[in-house]
């Protein structure tokens, strides 16, 4: 495995709609283990392709346990990963790898259902609420050019800087 460096913003690629895979195969499974790797390193909780320079649909997300709310911990590697459904409402603190320094409080759905396929091809579905829901929203964003820091309705109070 390796790690790969990240891509910061304004780089012109974050802003990219990041195409469609055909299907999974030995090179995009070793790309999505070189990201996973890349995520864990960081330290972050997800990566999308476009923040290692490549515009392609194929994210990674590691959520660790968390034993005061009795989340498990989750791994994933999602190609064409798609919201096929979203509901309710959550607010909170996000940042992310390709703007250091910057955090920010957004506004996302509660719960999504995520369709995708791994990196075996084989169809996922999955159901996520809270803080995976968020990394979810957040990492296919990412595919569309979408920046957290563009979902900021009030930049002044919901925007501020943090120490690397
Ligand atoms: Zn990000």
């Amino acid at each position: 495995m390796a790690i790969l460096p990240i891509v910061k913003d304004p780089n012109p690629i974050l802003r990219k709609k990041a195409v469609k895979l055909r299907k999974a195969d030995a090179g995009l499974a070793k790309l999505a283990d070189d990201m996973f790797e890349t995520m864990l390193v960081a330290p972050g909780v997800g990566l999308a392709a476009p923040q290692i320079g490549k515009s392609i649909r194929l994210v990674v997300i590691h959520v660790p346990e968390d034993e005061e709310d009795g989340t498990e911990e989750v791994s994933l590697k999602l190609i064409n990963p798609e919201i096929i459904k979203a509901s309710g409402e959550q607010y909170g603190a996000e940042g992310c790898l390709s703007l250091p320094g910057i955090a920010g409080n957004v506004r996302r759905a509660f719960q999504v259902t995520v369709k995708a396929i791994d990196t075996d091809n084989k169809p996922v579905r999955i159901k996520a609420e809270g803080y995976l829901a968020v990394v979810l929203q957040h990492e296919i964003d990412h595919l569309d050019g979408i920046m957290f820091t563009d979902r900021i309705e009030n930049p002044k109070e919901d925007l501020w800087m943090v120490e690397e």
